[in-house]
């Protein structure tokens, strides 16, 4: 039975991060069902939902425009609208916009629904082979050396498995760094994940790092992994 929609509230979709084949059948219902969907760029969602067949209003909701239009969305939703969220790719509020609107809507008692798909941080740990009892997600690292640092020396001491967001064009600095500091764990970069170069190298981080450093170039969107 398809699943009915709850008025007023506000559906979390998560959606591929690369392999359009992702997409859930929940999150095909969900986003054909809602009234609207706030994107964080309607031009590349409008793209998935051509792939999929939904047809649907979307709009702008990123990190430019969110803050603005945080109170008329809440009003919306408490007036009746159901709305979904979704961001470029993955879940919405990791390393993404949104958290702050769903942070609004728990405070205004608007029902919040989750439509789990993949976020790259647990797809790369789940592939990655390091240690998953803990981890600690680290998202962007700060690129001021001494907020940098100061990130570092509060997760050294951790017993969990680092899981840091890169780009492509910094990820070997990242890996060397972390190299110097901890050069006796085993380091994991996960690059271009669902995608047709996916590509997931485990090694000695010094290891790893010299793998990095003699490439050419790095393409693609990378995760990089740190073991306990
Ligand atoms: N909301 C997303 C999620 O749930 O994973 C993350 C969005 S964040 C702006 C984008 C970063 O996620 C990329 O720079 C990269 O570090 C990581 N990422 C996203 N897709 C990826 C993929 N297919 N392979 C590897 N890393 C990916």
């Amino acid at each position: 039975m398809p699943e009915e929609l709850h008025r007023g509230a506000l559906y979390v979709v998560g959606t591929p991060i690369g392999n359009l084949a992702d997409l859930t059948p929940r999150a095909t219902a969900i986003l054909s069902g809602v009234d609207a969907i706030l994107a964080e760029d309607t031009r590349r969602t409008r793209a998935l939902l051509t792939h999929a067949g939904i047809h649907a209003t979307l709009e702008r909701f990123d990190d430019v425009t969110s803050a603005s239009r945080t109170p008329r969305v809440v009003e919306r939703l408490a007036g009746g609208e159901t709305l979904a969220l979704v961001s470029d790719a993955g879940m919405p509020g990791i390393s993404d916009p949104g958290a702050p609107l769903v942070a609004a809507c728990r405070d205004a008692g608007i029902e919040v629904v989750p439509i789990p798909g993949p976020s790259a941080a647990v797809v790369a740990l789940a592939a990655s082979g390091l240690p998953t009892h803990a981890y600690y997600f680290a998202g962007f690292p700060p690129r001021k050396p001494g907020k940098r640092a100061k990130l570092l020396d509060a997760l050294e001491p951790l017993n969990a498995t680092l899981v840091f967001y890169e780009s492509p064009l910094r990820v070997a600095r990242l890996c060397a760094e972390l190299a110097e500091r901890f050069p006796q764990r085993t380091g994991v970069l996960a690059r271009e994940l669902t995608k047709l170069h996916e590509e997931i190298v485990r090694l000695p981080l010094p290891e790893l790092a010299a793998d990095l450093a003699a490439r050419p170039s790095i393409k693609g969107e990378c995760v990089l992994l740190v073991s306990p």
